[in-house]
């Protein structure tokens, strides 16, 4: 049988590979991983992949996908890191950590985990600079003392989030005040914060170059594991696979054209009048392809080939004059936002290579 076009293959002993060399990295400066699957829409098969690899707990922003892993049997500990007032009741049933930052929410938690009969475990996040979520560092102290009021939340931790929304460095300074922090709260309120969570895959570089990680014990990763890079420059990490995913999609049409459009140019079918470089006549391959399916500007092709352009259903290639024939396959590299899209899109088949590696594990 043929396989299905477009398609995402995805190489599980690559991912788990790459969580196992993060695990020891980050391990041997006493730091545990959670792996964040949500840029994969909570695909069970990379969760057990990741924690194959050793990540501690499995991290994601949407409850729908931890369900999905629940139910598909991933037994571990589950963190979910957007935290809505209006899923309180799921939450409680569904995850172990919450990350927080509304005492609004955190009663809601707290008055359905007593319902329950649950300890619910929160990880309250800080604001340092990044601007995305947090509470601003001088109402740490009044939010602690409130939720530590309420029953069924146990505080495990602090954390913090930043290179996400402001493009903040993760540096030694940001991760000293956050170790900072985390000591005087536990002296003020006579308590102990086993989770000191600072970051991201942003936080590469700063692990590497400090001697000292102070109290930061906790990373979530998702990019790091599932594309191998950090996400500061983009960079490779060295000893990390870098294209674990592979998108494949069909060519469907393949010619020799004039490069410039011919007859009036108006606008576009995205509302954009178009401006066209002359490369006078070459090859130009349509590929089964388009925005509706994935993020364009997240693709690079593997070859010789150079995006042109794309619309709803297409992609327009220069070949470059390869003979890129009809009907043949044509491989894309991924970035974080071409996988998120094409991990969620209802056309593209998701295909995993290395499963056998992983069944036998
Ligand atoms: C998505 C997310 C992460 C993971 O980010 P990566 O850059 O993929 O490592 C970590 N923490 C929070 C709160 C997130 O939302």
């Amino acid at each position: 049988m043929k396989a299905l076009l477009p398609r995402i293959e995805i190489s599980l002993s690559q991912i788990r590979h790459n969580a196992r060399i993060l695990s020891e990295i980050y391990g041997k400066k006493g730091i545990s991983l959670m792996g964040v699957t949500k840029a994969t829409l909570g695909e069970p098969a990379i969760a057990k992949a990741m924690i194959q690899g050793g990540v501690k707990f499995i991290a994601d922003s949407r409850l729908e996908n931890i369900q999905k892993m629940k139910n598909a049997g991933i037994s571990t500990q589950f963190v979910l890191l957007r935290t809505a007032l209006s899923q309180a009741e799921a939450i409680i049933r569904n995850v172990d950590i919450s990350l927080n930052t509304e005492l609004k929410t955190v009663r809601e938690l707290s008055r359905y985990a007593k319902i329950y009969h649950r300890i619910h475990q929160i990880i309250i996040m800080v604001e340092m600079g990044d601007l995305r979520e947090g509470i601003l560092p001088c109402d740490l102290s009044q939010f602690i003392k409130e939720v530590l009021g309420l029953p069924n939340i146990k505080i495990i931790g602090i954390g913090c989030n930043l290179a996400c929304y402001g493009g903040i460095k993760p540096d030694a300074e940001k991760m000293g005040e956050l170790s900072q922090l985390a000591d005087a709260m536990e002296q003020e309120f006579s308590i102990h914060l086993e989770i000191i969570s600072g970051g991201n895959s942003a936080n590469y570089e700063w692990s590497e170059s400090t001697p000292q990680v102070g109290r930061i014990n906790n990373l979530r990763l998702g990019e790091s594991i599932l594309l191998g890079c950090e996400t500061l420059n983009r960079k490779a990490i060295p000893g990390l696979y870098t294209s674990a995913f592979k998108l494949i999609a069909e060519a469907i049409e393949s010619k020799e054209k004039p490069s410039l459009p011919f007859g009036e140019i108006c606008q576009n079918a995205f509302g954009i009048v178009p401006t066209f470089r002359d490369r006078g006549i070459h090859r130009r391959v349509i590929i089964a392809l388009g925005r509706q399916d994935i993020l364009i500007s997240g693709l690079s092709p593997n070859s010789n080939l150079e995006i042109l352009g794309s619309s709803s259903d297409h992609v327009v290639l220069d070949s470059h004059n390869d003979a890129c024939e009809v009907g043949s396959e044509v491989k894309f590299n991924l970035d974080y936002g071409g996988l998120l899209s094409a991990m969620t899109s209802p056309f593209i088949t998701k295909q995993f290579i290395g499963i056998s590696q992983i069944v036998a594990a």
